[in-house]
């Protein structure tokens, strides 16, 4: 037997865990410090009452005979795949077909996936800084990696040029960890690049539902000719604070094909044999994401949030310093001041002003000098801690 020594090639991450401990160490040093965190990247207000609602009546469902399911269509309920293709439709005007739309268990899991039905020969092009998702994945099969820079000069939304390599081409937008999100002149160019080398793009719009601005692409399919070359996936996570409880979708086009095959035939026949779908009660708590009561009661959660961001971004307007996100985005990242390195400036925030966040270093070298915060806090802490940046950097 021999294992897939791909994984010995994974790097480790400290990141969270090396700023766990050094938070804990400043707390152990100065225990009557009021610490403030806006490093984390999960949400914090609870499910709303039309998901919980539907939630509970379908457990309720399951706990009946005559209303009882047990397994469910790989694919996800028809009644989510359709009230995901009304969404698209409504907010986006994108048309979709329901059997385009595979419901997940959230978009972590089918970004891994989806390389069970992509050759290991492909070489990918990922950018620095970036969701390490996109690296490891790769790495544990042994493909290929490039890397496209994000800097301050391209407002960290690298576009493509004919030199790059590349025959899958991650993209997020809003992008995780910067905040920053393409509009339609900078995805058409990815796209004309894609179709022009016959090369895929694996979208990730897990963050969509932060955008508000006309001239950003929530999905990748308002740009013409994506059908042909992109995959997108999302997820109710941050939509909706589905975290913890866990679903997404995943679209894969009728016209995407490679090598005259139809992916969305790979791919349902890669989910038939090693997925049984999302539980009956998830499903149903996801569907009501979009009902009429579901919508307005999640927008009051994300606006809760952007005002977070505005708490933020107003703090560093006053500073004079330099970011992106924040705007269409829960993330906010900063260049630190002074020429700083990233760990020098989290160690000055944690020790000086008692705010943790995460240092860009963390996402790539491009992530050198840069620093993100995150507008999933509580909104008097987060004014408490911009008080507090204000005050120290001023
Ligand atoms: N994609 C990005 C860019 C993310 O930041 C995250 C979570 O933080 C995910 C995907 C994972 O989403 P899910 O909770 O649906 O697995």
């Amino acid at each position: 037997m021999k294992i897939n020594r791909n994984y010995l090639d994974l790097k480790e991450s400290y990141l969270f865990s090396d700023i766990a401990k050094k938070t804990a160490a400043y707390k152990a040093a100065n225990p009557d410090a009021d610490i403030i965190k806006l490093g984390i990247g999960d949400v914090t207000l609870p499910l709303c009452k039309a998901v919980t609602d539907a939630f509970h009546a379908a457990v309720s469902e399951m706990g009946e005979k005559e209303t009882f399911r047990g397994y469910g269509p790989e694919q996800g309920y028809g009644f989510l795949r359709d009230a995901i293709r009304d969404y698209y439709k409504s907010e986006d005007g994108v048309e979709l077909d329901s059997d385009e739309i595979f419901v997940s268990d959230g978009a972590k899991s089918d970004l891994g996936n989806i390389l069970d039905i992509l050759s290991k020969d492909n070489t990918v092009l990922v950018p620095d800084p970036v969701y390490p998702v996109y690296v490891d994945t790769n790495v544990m099969d042994g493909r290929k990696i490039n890397y496209i820079a994000g800097n301050a000069e391209n407002g960290f939304l690298p576009l493509p040029d004919d030199s790059l390599e590349a025959d899958v081409i991650y993209i997020c937008s809003p992008n995780n960890p910067t905040g920053a999100a393409y509009d339609h002149a900078g995805l058409r160019k990815w796209v004309d690049y894609a179709l022009g080398r016959g090369a895929l793009i694996l979208f990730d719009a897990a963050y969509e539902s932060f955008i508000t601005s006309k001239e950003l692409v929530r999905s990748i399919y308002e740009i013409e000719g994506a059908r042909k070359c992109a995959i997108e996936f999302c997820s109710f996570s941050k939509i909706a604070g589905f975290t913890g409880t866990r679903c997404g979708w995943t679209i894969v086009p009728a016209e995407l094909e490679f090598d005259g095959v139809q992916l969305k035939k790979l791919w349902l026949r890669r989910q038939t044999t090693k997925f049984n779908g999302v539980s009956y009660p998830v499903q149903k708590a996801a569907a009501a994401v979009f009902t009429p009561e579901g919508l307005s009661q999640i927008r009051e959660n994300l606006d809760y949030y952007k005002q977070n961001a505005k708490t933020i971004t107003d703090a560093l307007d006053k500073l004079g310093i330099w970011y992106t996100g924040g705007v269409n985005s829960p993330y906010i990242w900063l260049r630190c001041p002074n020429n700083m390195g990233s760990w020098e400036f989290f160690d000055l925030l944690l020790t000086k002003a008692n705010v943790v966040g995460t240092p860009g270093a963390g996402f790539g070298a491009m992530g050198e000098g840069f620093f993100r915060l995150t507008a999933f806090g509580d909104h008097d802490r987060t004014r408490e801690a911009a008080d507090r940046i204000v005050k120290l950097l001023k």
